[in-house]
């Protein structure tokens, strides 16, 4: 713990990974858990790329300029038929059904039959922006929770950066998904326990 602590205070840049053990589904009092971890990155240049979906962390004191989530926001409303690019904010539609079309409102996620990505993207290439900033730095890379239901927005990506940057240090934490792949082996550290309990512990 004091270690995670030390680790994040030297570093130049912080590059934070959330993924599925951080669903306020299966966490009732997850925002006690965001702010922890905001308190601990508070002095920090960050980035926050999440796979949930549930929009809590926008709750947070985390900020959210430097937050994407790629896979969507639940709260956020875009045409089932995606019948137009609008989405709309929540409240925005209170009968919920589409006004160009009538069909129904969904949430604007993955989940969607035809995801409109737009209500991404622009914090998505403030990202890749950011993260190109990181090459020569000392990264720290936390990733927290993040399995395998969507390898290829988080997980896989972050064992890249890390391998490609010398300087690079990860903190692996997840209930199951703990493993390092061999070409992160000698630059990460793998916790066994589940990610939201550890922030809380911190
Ligand atoms: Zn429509």
């Amino acid at each position: 713990m004091q270690q995670l602590k030390d680790r994040i205070k030297e570093c130049d840049k912080l590059l934070i990974g959330i993924g599925e053990e951080w669903n306020k589904d299966s966490v009732p009092e997850i925002l006690k858990a965001y702010e922890k971890l905001a308190d601990l990155v508070k002095e920090k240049d960050y980035f926050i790329v999440t796979t949930v979906t549930d929009a809590e962390i926008f709750n947070s004191s985390l900020d959210s300029r430097r937050i994407t989530a790629p896979c969507g926001n639940e709260t956020w409303r875009q045409c089932s038929e995606s019948c137009t690019k609008d989405i709309w904010e929540p409240g925005e539609i209170p009968d919920d059904i589409c006004p160009h079309c009538q069909a129904p409102l969904t949430g604007n996620t993955i989940e969607a039959k035809n995801y409109i990505e737009e209500g991404y993207l622009h914090m998505w290439k403030k990202y890749t922006s950011w993260l190109s900033g990181t090459l020569n730095k000392n990264l720290m890379v936390l990733e927290l929770g993040v399995g395998f239901e969507t390898p290829t927005v988080i997980r896989w990506p972050f064992e890249k950066t890390v391998s490609i940057n010398n300087k690079a240090v990860m903190y692996r934490i997840h209930d199951k998904f703990y493993q390092l792949s061999p070409e992160i082996k000698d630059k990460a550290v793998s916790i066994a326990m589940n990610s939201v309990d550890y922030i809380e512990e911190t």
